[in-house]
Order: C-alpha cells, then structure tokens, then sequence
C-alpha cells in the first residue's frame, strides 16, 4: 500500500483570471475555488446582479438536448423556468456557454404537444384515437397484463426500449427485476460501427479528439493545474460534422480553439460541404461510403514510406508497439493484399491508385493526407457515426481508424485522440438493476428442463446480425412478427413472442428502421383479432409518431423536471447532476415515481396470480422513497476509474487502483484501501454534494492511461486503464473469439457471416468490401439514378 501523503500546493492554471493559491491545503475550499475562478470575477458579479434584480431563484442542472450535456444555470420564477444558460461555474464542458438548442430547450417543456395525462388507446392502432385515464387505470391495466404475458409466455417476451440513453436506469431496473434481460437503448447504424474498432482493441467506444479544456491535470511537481493548452496540431474529421450534427459543444469550442492557438490544422472528409468543412483548412470531397478506402490506402501508405531515421518520414511510434498485442499478426494479414488485384478497378489493394479509384480523392491528396496525419504529432483521426456507420464494412473502417492512431502513438495522448467511454465517470452501479439478470432461471426446452442466468434469454445477444452485440433494435420488426429463437447459449431452441414492449423517450417508427414494417409489425394481428404485439406502452414528455400506435400513453417528466446523471461524451472525468429544477408539469411523473407505482402493482398482481413475485418491495418503492435515492445509489462508483498515468491523478493513493468518492476526499486521503479488491473509497458523491458544488464533480487525470508504471523495472508495462483480456491494446480480436467459441458450439452460424462467405469471424486484419459504392459494385448503378443523394 503506498503511503499517504499531503499535496504542497496547488497552482490554478493559466487563464487570465484565474487566482494562484500557492501553500494552501488541499479541501473542499480549494475545489470550491477551482470551479469558480474559470470565469473573470466581474462576469460573475454582473450575473449575481442580474438574478437579484429578477428575484429568481437560480438552479443547476444539466442539458439533455444532445450528446454533450453541458452544465446549464437555470432561472426559476413562480415554479416557472424564466431563462436557461450555461452555468457559469462549471466551464468544464461549455466554458460556461449554453448553445441555441439548449436555450430552445424551454420549448420542449413548455410544448403545446406535451403529454399531459395518461391516455388508452380507444381506436385501431395508428388512429390516434385515445381517451383520457388516470394514472392509478394506466398503472392497474399495464401492470395486469404484464403479468398475463409473463404467465402466458415469460417474462422475456417484454421488451423495454429506452430510446436515447440519458434517463433510462429506472426503467432498465424494473425490466430486469421483472424478470427479462431485454432492455435496449437506440441504435440502427449510426453509432454501432463507429465505435466497434474501440470495442473490439480496448473495450471502449467513441474516440474523441483531446480538445476538452479547461481540465484539471496533476502536473509533474505534484501541483493540480486547470489546463487549458490546445496541445492538438492536425485534427482530421471524417464523415463528423461536430460544428453541427450533434452539437458537442465542447468539441466545436476546442477545434476553434487549438486552431486559434496552437495553430491546429481541421481537415474534413466529407462528401458533402458541411459547416465544419466550410470552417477547415481543407476539405475532402470522398465518395460516400469509402472512408474505409481510404484509411486502408493511409495505412498501407504510412508502413511503406514509414522511415525512423528520416525526420520527415518518422511515421510509426515503434515505443507504442510494446502495448499493443497480435501486431504482427495484424501486420502480416493487411499486407497478404498488397499483391491482390481487386477485379473491379485492376489495381492493387490499398494502393493510392486503387484508392483514388474508389474514393474519387485525387491519390496525390490520399498521399497527403497519410503523410501528414503520420508526420504530425499530436494529431487526431477521427470519424463520425455518419462514416462508418453508412456503409457495409463499417467495422472495418472503425478498426482501421483505431490503428492508425495507434501506431502514430497517438492514441491517450496528450493532443491525440481519447476513447471517451474509458476515461468518463462511472455511474448506475447497482441502481440499474443488472444484477437481477444473473438470477438462475428454469425453462423447458423440447421436454429438457434448463437451468441458466436470465442474461441468457435476452433476444438478440449473438443473434442474426452480428450488430445485436450492442442491442440494434432495427430488426424489432422481424421479431413482432416471427418471435424470437435463441440460437446460442444454454436456451438454444427457446422460443417466445416479443408481446410486451414499452418504448420510454424514442421515436423507433421513425429513427430505427423502415417505417413501414414498423408499422406493418405494430398494426399486425393473430387469427383471433388481438395484436401480436400484446401490449404497446409509450411514455415520453410529447408525443411522436411512434405514441399514436401504443395502447397507453404515458407522461413523463421532461428533463427539467426529473432527476438524474450526464452520461455519455466527456473525455474526461466529470459527472453533472440532471437536477429537477420545476415540478412535473401536468399529470407527468419522475421515472422513479412510474418505475415504483408499475413494480408495486405487477408485485400485487403476481402475488395473486403466483403466489410470489420477482419484484421485491425493498428493492422499489421502499428502498428509494425519492429520486435522490435513487441517484445517490447511481453515484456509490463514481467515478470508478483507475488511479493510472504519469503523474498519478493521486500520487498519495496506490497506482492503478480504482477510485470511488469525492475529489476532496481522494485528495486529502480520507479514504479506505482495499488491497484485495484494489479499490480507494473516500466519501460518496452524493446529490446534496453536487449541490453544493454548483452541480458537478470533476476529478484530475493524466494522459498516457494505458500504461502503468513499473516500480521494480523503473519502465512501464501494459495495463492501466484499458480492460482487454490481456491489458494491452487488441489487434487479435479475442472478442470475436469468444463469439466463435459460441456460434462453433451451438452449430448454426449467423446469415450476415454467411453472406459474407464466413464459417467464423477473423481474429485479425480482415476486409471485406463496400457493397453500395457503385465504383465497386456495379449492382448498384441502378441506385445512383434512383438515389443520387445517398451516393
Ligand atoms: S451543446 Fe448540447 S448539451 Fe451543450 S448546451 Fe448545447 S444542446 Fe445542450
């Protein structure tokens, strides 16, 4: 265990305003501090005159209007939200800027279309024929046949949809106590591709160019620094529109900023001329769907001209190498196809003629690009949900994406790129309920009674499409209407409808697939009249077109009226409390308040009907009596991630060591250590700290993260943050080796591999080809008529 010690002094950063505090201690007024000194003291002073010149009352919470979830300040007057802004002392994601859609945010929770008291469908399906009901109807009616499912045909044949990801916890929670492992969020083919190479080598998901600023950063002296250096010199945008498409605020600031001041270069590859495209240094007109061309044009192109004694050609960090695992092997399967003649345009694979011929990028530009993305350090690649994402080897766009940034070593480094999901606070805990999916359940299966964990029933988990490893629900359709058999794991031949499903805060008719068969699936009847969907719930704060085709209708509680926790983009360690900053508006309610009324009615009814239930009441309404309970429970790991880089985040506590509790308490060491467990618990995170904190946490953290300093050998090793099987970075993909393992076993091999002409998936280098670029696939000529917009 290492020994405790004191910081000697923190120094505040760079920025003009801020204040240096040299020999303090470090506590809670020093955090406090170093959220407020970002913004100059006059700026606040002007707005404290504002707010009493109003008589408001002022709130934190924050934004759900896209991905970014920035602080916001809000204005409360006579229990009505009078003006929205970014909260000025917690500049961490917005520098303290709201932006257009978040101040338009109002118009969500003030809408005439909001929902505003339960409704029962009285018409045929997709009529919008409703009826006013009241909540205790609602509840009894769902509940009921809930339950009449469950008996009928398990409680897997319920499927809860939680749409956008913010929010969902208490609705996961209740699906899983109910007894189903099937709770799914959105997704269709945006983001599943882009963030499959992240999954597959370091079990993450999106990476982000390191642009984040200002941060907190433990700097080599030992001294916390809010850092606010734009260290990125090349940013390359492929197929992400950030200045746009899903406002992350915090992204478009930072780009303008390294730009401004560090003199970054914004290159976009786009087809189209977007804003961001319009703002860059350069702009890249590729063909739609054939950035994985050109990343395997870069790649190719990077390892032939790769020179280490030729400063102008020292393209490869050969010291990153050491971290990562079946390099080599990756090695020697890209370059088996450097020979092959693709048939189509008679070049050579991945050469910059043959990527010229399918990206339509003159190959002097392709040659550019590589060169200068593997000459610039740090430099990040980084491609939106719209590039792989839109075409059909977007797995292999996503991995090949990863591996250049990889072996220019610029992967976790300062300037370079982050993979958001291994750097950002963990929350949700137990509070999501999955643990309840780990309980042993029996099921009959051709006469055999089986016995496994209810996780092994979930619908879609190595299922027909190999994008069902992260709950795609655009085939939902098929499985309204033809129900589901697992094919794999211990229920293999198991079959039962998809009869229950509630669609909480998404527009799946419109966003998650062809609409029609959505409809076709929603509207669809069995012989005897009734739907085949059994029972169709739709709760949300307004209505969408999805709503006018469910049995019941629910309202809830528009973001600012509920509480909960920001969830997905930061790079860095942060949490932001959602607070509920109004009471519901109208008859709408808190998702815990409707998980707890739905648990304790199915509770009532399953006791009459089984004599026993799989909702247990302390497990509901009478462990969180609020929803600061139930937030609070979601804060316990916060925020989970390892004490690793160099300098430690907390060079007090033990390296590589996963830390849990305030940033004061890990700072001052009020903590308990578990060796055994290799955890550092200090003080919960807990609402009322948030609170007290302008609502946000933030804690420090080094660059460098997938490595862990080796005491005995004074160098480092693999490890720190990245969670693979062998702690490295993973060019032999041991995932798909585990899904092999399965599909091998149970004998029946998925119908997208076999279109592919694939028994088992690769565990390397692999490439199969863009199906829609009519370049390449002369089938699709016909679209480039009947579609020109698309391709
Ligand atoms: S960038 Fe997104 S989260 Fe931030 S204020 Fe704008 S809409 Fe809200």
């Amino acid at each position: 265990m290492s020994k405790l010690s004191r910081r000697k002094f923190i120094e505040l950063g760079s920025l003009a305003s801020l204040a240096v505090i040299a020999g303090a201690t470090l506590g809670p007024a020093i955090y406090e501090k170093m959220h407020l000194v970002q913004i100059p003291a006059e700026n606040l002073r002007a707005v404290k005159q504002r707010i009493k010149k109003r008589d408001v009352q002022v709130k934190y919470t924050a934004c759900v209007m896209c991905a970014a979830e920035c602080a916001l300040e809000v204005w409360v007057k006579d229990g009505r939200v009078v003006r929205v802004y970014g909260n000025p002392h917690l500049t961490y994601n917005s520098r303290g800027a709201a932006c257009a859609k978040a101040i338009a945010g109002l118009q969500l929770v003030y809408s005439p279309y909001r929902i505003k008291y339960p409704l029962k469908r009285v018409g045929e399906r997709g009529e919008g024929k409703f009826v006013r009901i009241s909540w205790e109807q609602a509840i009894d009616e769902i509940a009921r046949k809930l339950v009449e499912i469950k008996k009928k045909y398990g409680p897997e044949a319920l499927l809860t949809d939680t749409g956008d990801v913010t929010d969902r916890d208490q609705y996961w929670r209740l699906t899983f106590a109910f007894g189903s492992p099937n709770a799914v969020e959105h997704g269709a083919i945006c983001d599943t591709p882009r963030r499959h190479g992240p999954k597959l080598i370091v079990n993450g998901k999106r990476w982000e160019p390191d642009i984040l600023r200002p941060v907190p950063i433990r700097m080599p002296d030992g001294s916390l620094k809010w850092y606010d250096k734009h260290d990125a010199k090349l940013i390359i945008y492929v197929g992400w529109n950030p200045f746009t498409a899903t406002r992350i605020v915090w992204e478009t600031v930072g780009t303008v900023r390294a730009k401004k001041e560090n003199g970054c270069k914004v290159f976009v590859v786009d087809p189209g001329f977007s804003n961001t495209a319009s703002l860059a240094d350069e702009w890249f007109p590729i063909r739609p769907g054939t950035d994985g061309d050109l990343f395997a044009a870069m790649l190719r192109y990077i390892l032939e001209h790769n020179n280490p004694a030729d400063p102008t050609r020292n393209y490869i960090d050969y010291s990153v190498l050491k971290y990562v695992e079946g390099w080599e092997e990756f090695l020697e399967n890209f370059k088996s196809w450097w020979d092959k003649v693709d048939p189509v345009n008679g070049f050579k694979y991945f050469t910059l003629e043959w990527a010229e011929a399918r990206t339509g990028l003159p190959k002097e530009k392709i040659e550019y690009l590589a060169h200068v993305f593997g000459i610039t350090k740090p430099a990040a690649l980084i491609w939106g949900m719209q590039s792989p994402g839109h075409h059909y080897n977007g797995y292999v766009a996503s991995i090949l994406g990863c591996v250049l940034n990889i072996i220019t070593g610029n992967f976790e480094a300062r300037g370079g790129v982050i993979d958001t999901e291994i750097v950002k606070s963990s929350k949700g805990g137990t509070a999501t309920g999955r643990w309840f999916n780990t309980r042993k359940v029996k099921r009959i299966i051709n006469g055999v009674e089986v016995e496994a964990e209810q996780e092994k029933l979930h619908y879609a988990r190595y299922g027909d499409w190999p994008a069902a490893w992260d709950d795609v629900v655009g085939d939902l359709p098929r499985m309204i209407m033809e129900g589901i058999e697992l094919k794999y794991g211990p229920f293999k031949g198991h079959k039962y409808p998809l009869a229950a499903y509630i669609l909480r805060t998404g527009n799946t008719l419109i966003t998650a697939g062809p609409v029609y068969k959505f409809i076709e699936a929603f509207t669809a009847k069995k012989p005897d009249g009734e739907y085949k969907l059994e029972l169709y719930v739709y709760i949300d704060t307004i209505l969408l077109e999805s709503g006018l085709y469910a049995d019941y209708i629910l309202p809830e509680a528009s973001y600012l009226e509920r509480m909960s926790l920001s969830d997905i983009y930061p790079t860095h360690p942060i949490i932001f409390l959602r607070d509920a900053v109004i009471e519901p508006l109208f008859e709408s309610k808190k998702p815990t308040d409707i998980m707890n009324m739905l648990a304790k009615k199915i509770y009532e009814y399953e006791m009459k009907e089984f004599g026993k239930s799989d909702i247990m009441p302390e497990e509901f309404w009478e462990k969180y009596k609020t929803e600061e309970d139930f937030v609070n429970e979601m804060l316990r790991v916060a925020p989970g991630r390892p004490n690793v880089g160099r300098p430690l985040p907390y060079p007090n506590l033990p390296e590589g060591y996963t830390l849990i509790g305030t940033p004061e308490s890990l700072e001052e060491g009020r903590v308990k250590i578990d060796d055994e467990k290799k955890t550092v618990t200090g003080e919960y995170v807990t609402v009322e700290y948030l609170r007290k904190h302008y609502g946000g946490a933030f804690w420090p953290m080094s660059w460098y993260r997938y490595r862990e300093w080796d005491e005995e050998k004074q160098d480092w090793k693999p490890g720190g943050i990245i969670k693979t099987k062998t702690k490295k970075l993973e060019l032999h993909f041991y995932t798909y080796e585990g899904i092999n393992k399965l599909v091998t076993e149970s004998g029946v091999v998925p119908p997208s591999w076999r279109k592919l002409g694939w028994e088992k998936l690769p565990t390397s280098f692999y490439w199969f080809e863009t199906v829609w670029n009519y370049y390449t696939n002369p089938e699709y000529v016909k679209y480039r008529d009947e579609y020109p917009f698309q391709l």
